[in-house]
């Protein structure tokens, strides 16, 4: 996958402030804004590499997980989408390993390919000022360019776990000096789909390891089969009422099956909904109503684990760089994904749980911005909008479509 152009330098400090507030739901009394990168106990390279990313405070999550990290305890760590839980990992792991030592100290999985090229890029922003390398391994990309890279023995990995798998396997890639283990949206990495490879993996590194899980969403479950893999973890939780940040509008729309093109479409002829991310549950349908909008002349790619790598690299690289405005995907694309500039996301499908919910939605109203989520229902899924209402602990407003055009024009998304 060609790397991702980097983002143009922001000459604004970046200030998380509407998501510090979040963290403290229960309280009366206002939030007190989290500390400086400077109380932390970072050294000075990688708070140069933070001031460099133009972030002027840490967020919750950093300030309450970075400390505990550094002391080298287990991590359970859970807040929101987009309140920077990259860096609240990142950070401590590269204050404690050790540049100049074996390969492969600190391993982060990634449920998709496209997830663990961009953690890997925002770790190497981390690492600028420090000679850590940092490679992303991951299906579908050249074997070629991965042993290219794990012959510069990077200490730093961040793998989909089948292919780090294969590597192991072939024996181009050893776990044995792993010493820090991340499982990036971790309830995911340890559902059906996922578990036996993470369990694999993480038989073949150290026990003495220090191990952190980090999500959005951390359901029960997961907490108590963390323990398998950590030690005395402390869990840190930041969201507390809700893991929806409060700056997003969420509305659902009632179509019938045979109206849900016609209403989507009219949907993004509105020109508020500026950069929308349509989300469909099957690759299928992805494909046909890709199809059916190109038809109806929208401006859309689509996004699915059918297409071959460089048709997915194309798509996604086109939508962040707002080359074109919509994006179809499944949820390939629900977890993790950090782009900048989307006002909108579209629930074409209603997701299957309240947790992919929570992520999909979680692609807007990224660090402190405004987005809107649009979920659009058949009559009888009434029953998954309250059952998401309820998992969430938030209110989706329910409009018509007569509404529609009236209403997206009175909220706009900054
Ligand atoms: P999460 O994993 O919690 O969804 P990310 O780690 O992807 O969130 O971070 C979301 C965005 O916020 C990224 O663009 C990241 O560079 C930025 N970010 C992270 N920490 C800060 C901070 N302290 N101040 C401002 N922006 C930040
Ligand atoms: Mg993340």
């Amino acid at each position: 996958m060609a790397p991702r152009p980097r983002r143009p330098f922001r000459p604004q400090p970046r200030t998380l402030l509407p998501l510090s507030s979040a963290a403290h739901t229960a309280g009366t009394e206002p939030a007190p804004p989290p500390p400086p990168f400077e109380a932390l106990g970072l050294s000075e390279d990688l708070l140069g590499a933070v001031r460099d990313m133009g972030f002027e405070r840490s967020t919750p999550i950093q300030a309450r997980a970075i400390p505990i990290a550094l002391q080298g305890r287990d991590v359970v760590g859970q807040a929101q989408t987009g309140s920077g839980k990259t860096a609240a990992f990142g950070l401590p792991i590269l204050e404690r390993l050790d540049p100049a030592g074996p390969a492969v100290q600190a391993l982060i999985l990634c449920p998709t390919r496209e997830l663990a090229v961009q953690v890997s890029e925002e770790l190497t922003r981390l690492a600028a000022h420090r000679q850590a390398g940092v490679l992303a391994i991951f299906g579908g990309d050249p074997m070629s360019r991965q042993l290219t890279g794990l012959r510069q023995h990077p200490p730093i990995i961040v793998a989909t776990p089948g292919r780090l798998l294969d590597h192991v396997q072939r024996g181009s890639l050893t776990l044995s000096a792993v010493r820090f283990a991340v499982l990036d949206e971790a309830d995911r990495m340890l559902d059906m789909g996922f578990a036996p490879d993470v369990e694999r993996i993480l038989r073949q590194t150290p026990s003495a390891r220090q191990t952190m899980l980090f999500s959005a969403t951390m359901p029960e479950w997961v907490r108590r089969l963390a323990s398998r893999y950590m030690r005395d973890p402390v869990t840190v939780s930041i969201s507390g009422g809700t893991e929806l940040v409060p700056q997003v509008r969420q509305w659902y729309i009632e179509a019938s099956w045979a109206d849900k093109v016609d209403a989507l479409t009219k949907i993004l002829d509105s020109p508020e909904v500026r950069i929308g991310l349509i989300f469909t549950e099957t690759k299928r349908n992805a494909d046909l109503l890709h199809v059916a909008l190109l038809a109806r002349g929208v401006d859309v790619t689509v996004l699915h684990g059918d297409l071959s790598q460089k048709e997915r690299d194309e798509a996604l690289t086109r939508f962040r760089e707002s080359r074109v405005r919509f994006l179809i995907a499944t949820n390939v694309a629900a977890r993790g994904l950090d782009i900048e500039d989307i006002t909108h996301v579209i629930n074409y499908d209603v997701p299957s749980t309240p947790e992919e919910y929570v992520h999909r939605v979680g692609r807007t109203a990224r660090a402190g911005r405004e987005g809107m989520a649009l979920t659009l229902i058949t009559p009888i899924e009434i029953l998954k909008v309250r059952d998401i209402e309820k998992h969430t602990r938030t209110a989706i407003e329910r409009h018509t479509m007569d509404e529609l055009d009236q209403l997206l024009q009175s909220a706009v998304p900054a």
